[in-house]
């Protein structure tokens, strides 16, 4: 009993740092933790018919879009458009699409000539595959000239579009790089 008496004035001190760790445990334990991220399960081997569908998913290539400018269009015999520089095949998909736009879809525009003719200007751009001639003369008066300027809007800087008028009317696009 003495012996408290002689330290109780320890009893302060001690009491404050009970006091301090209480206050510290009860800090701790509202400390939420951070929720833990799991990475949901992510399948890395592939089924033999997934595999089969990557196989057949060829990417559409510019071979891609010049059989497609083929199949959208006719073309008069003995013109040549298989060296055509691909942005004249993509070229000639926006022609395409600007006469379905004024014709409506049925309509099938008809390539008169690319890199043939022997009658070309000697530096056309017909010899060198950066040009394409198409049939306009089917196309009612009244909408020849919103064909040919929806054209040259959707074609841009690049291309000339060339609205040849006389008796071998067609409709002349090319690079003009
Ligand atoms: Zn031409």
């Amino acid at each position: 009993m003495q012996f408290f008496v002689k330290h109780l004035y320890l009893l302060a001190p001690v009491l404050a740092i009970a006091a301090l760790i209480g206050v510290y445990m009860l800090i701790k334990a509202n400390d939420r933790p951070i929720p833990h991220y799991e990475p949901k399960e992510v399948e890395d081997t592939w089924s033999a018919e997934e595999y089969m569908r990557h196989l057949n998913l060829k990417p559409f290539n510019q071979r891609e879009v010049h059989r497609l400018l083929l199949k959208r269009t006719r073309q008069k015999p003995g013109v040549y458009l298989e060296s055509l520089l691909p942005a004249m095949d993509t070229a000639g998909i926006e022609i395409v699409h600007c006469f379905h736009v004024v014709l409506g879809d049925d309509y099938v525009p008809v390539i008169t000539s690319g890199n043939d003719y022997p009658y070309h200007m000697p530096n056309s751009k017909h010899y060198k595959n950066a040009a394409m001639d198409f049939r306009i003369n089917d196309v009612p008066m009244n909408k020849r000239r919103d064909i040919v300027e929806m054209i040259q809007d959707k074609l841009g800087e690049r291309f000339r579009v060339l609205w040849e008028k006389g008796e071998m009317e067609h409709l002349h696009v090319e690079m003009t790089e």
